[in-house]
Parts: C-alpha cells; structure tokens; sequence
C-alpha cells in the first residue's frame, strides 16, 4: 500500500502508467472504513493491475454543517485495515486538491429526470450535486479504468453511472452488494454515533424493508407499506423520512402493478444519526 497527499505525488505515479495497459480500480470513500468498504476495496484489487481508494470527506455533498463536522475521520485506523493490500493507493487529498479553482467546483450539467429528485435528492438538497462534483473531479484525477459504488447507496449508484454514460464512458462503473452485520443492519460509518440502544433499533431497518417485499410477493404492497410505517411510527423510536417502493432503473415511486424489477428504499432518523437502507425482491 502507499499513501499520496496530494496531486502533484499522484500525478508522478500515474504518468509512470500513462503509456501502459494496466487497469486502474477506483473506490471513493470518506474514511471511517468498515467491512463493505473493505469489500469493494478488495474486490477492485482483485479485478485490476492497481487500485486506489480515496479517503476523502467532500464538504460539498453535506447539506449540513453539524452532519459534516460530526463525520466520524480517524486516517490512522483506516491506513491499519489497508496495509495488506500490496496493489492499493490510498489517495487523501486536501480542499484545494480537489477544488483548486471555481471551475473544478461546477456541477455537471446531467438530464436525470426523478433519478436525483426523489428520497435522496428531496430530503438532502444538493446533495447529489455535491457528489458529481466530487466524482467528476476524481475521475479526471485518477483516470480509472473502473469504479465501484455499494448498493447500500442505491440511488448514488444510478446517479454516477448517468455521470459515466455522459461524460465519461471510458469508465466502468460497478455496483457491489450490501455488507451487513449479522443481524442484518448495513454496515454504515454513521453507525459509529448511535448508542448501544440506538444499534438495536437500526438492527430493525432491515426488517421494515423484509416486510414491505414480503408483502409485495403476496399481492399486498399498498398494505404492507401502510402497515410497517405505521410499526415503524408507533413502536420504535425511529422518525420516518421514507419508506417507498420504487422502479429500480428510474427511481419512480410504484405502489401496485409491478412488472419492472423493483426496490424498497428506506430512511430514518435514531439517536440523532440519519440511516439509510434498501433491498431487491
Ligand atoms: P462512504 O464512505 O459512505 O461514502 O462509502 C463509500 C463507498 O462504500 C460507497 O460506494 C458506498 O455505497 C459503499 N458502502 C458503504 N457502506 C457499504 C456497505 N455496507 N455495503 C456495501 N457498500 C458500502
């Protein structure tokens, strides 16, 4: 493994690659690394000559300033599970690395009809903004030859594969699994602020979600999404954001009449911490 800081380290390494046919993995990340990072990181390793993961906390994606300064960052920790991989870069730039003009923070302009509007886009404004911004920087950066993204965040995934087709179609994006614990919650960075209590009631998640596609299998769907909300209302101490059944290509919320494949996409508030979830029949 090597650590850069900065562009110019990178650039120097990357220019040494510019001639030859060596595959380049990419897995963007804020730190705080748990298992599904791990994950992807390992697989990109597996799948390409070189990988890098970038370790970097983007403040333009954060709607607000409070959940961007309690962004759990502890780099030491993160280089420790790291150190094995002898064909990874660990990339942790600074502000001006990334945004070193008023040009490198403009927004790609991208048509993506409900795909960056509903869940995600309604309830955290500009955040998907934020996060082309950042990847359209990396990728002119690092130049991989693909990228890979957890389905964890379902809707990030689509919105940086619309960015691929546009403007970058030489990169390969691909989608990962959900890690979870064993008893079943998605691995989350953001899981390192709740309290024991608050664990046992994001271990519920998955199980809003299981309800809702059990219900779906039944024929039930509009009954089971009415009745897990209301579980999820009166006996847990979660404050619903939302709990929808979607199209899984365009995100357009669907209550009945499913003859595209579908995903059940959830997010809640416990101990001041936002999660996030979702799952395919
Ligand atoms: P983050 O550091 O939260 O921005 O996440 C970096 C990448 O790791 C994103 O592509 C996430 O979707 C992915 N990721 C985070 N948690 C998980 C998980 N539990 N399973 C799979 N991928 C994940």
């Amino acid at each position: 493994m090597k650590v850069f800081y900065s562009n110019s380290d990178f650039a120097s390494w990357r220019k040494q690659l510019a001639e030859s046919t060596a595959s380049i993995g990419f897995v963007p990340t804020m730190g705080a690394l748990h298992e599904g990072h791990v994950a992807l990181i390992e697989r990109a390793c597996k799948e390409n000559d070189y990988s890098i993961c970038s370790i970097y906390v983007n403040p333009t994606q954060f709607n607000n300033s409070i959940d961007l300064e309690k962004y759990p960052r502890n780099l030491e920790k993160d280089l420790g599970k790291l150190s094995s991989f002898s064909n990874l870069i660990v990339f942790h730039p600074k502000d001006e690395d990334i945004y070193p003009t008023i040009e490198s923070k403009e927004v790609p302009k991208l048509e993506m009809g409900t795909i960056s509007t509903v869940m995600e886009g309604e309830n955290r404004p500009g955040h998907f903004e934020g996060v082309l911004t950042v990847i359209k920087r990396f990728f002119e950066i690092l130049e991989p030859t693909r990228a890979y993204f957890g389905l964890k965040d379902y809707q990030q995934y689509l919105v940086v594969k619309k960015l691929a087709e546009v403007y970058f179609q030489k990169v390969e994006i691909v989608p990962h699994n959900i890690i979870r614990s064993e008893k079943g919650l998605a691995l989350s960075s953001r899981n390192e602020r709740l309290t024991d209590s608050g664990i046992i009631e994001a271990e519920k998640l998955n199980g809003y979600l299981r309800n809702v596609l059990e219900g779906i299998k039944n024929g039930n769907a509009r009954k089971s999404l009415f009745e897990t909300k209301r579980q999820i209302v009166e006996n847990s101490r979660f404050s619903l954001e939302y709990l929808t059944i979607a199209d899984a290509s365009n995100l357009i919320e669907i209550e009945d009449n499913f003859d595209s494949e579908i995903r059940v996409f959830i997010a809640a508030w416990v101990d001041n911490v936002r999660l996030i979830d979702n799952m395919g029949l």
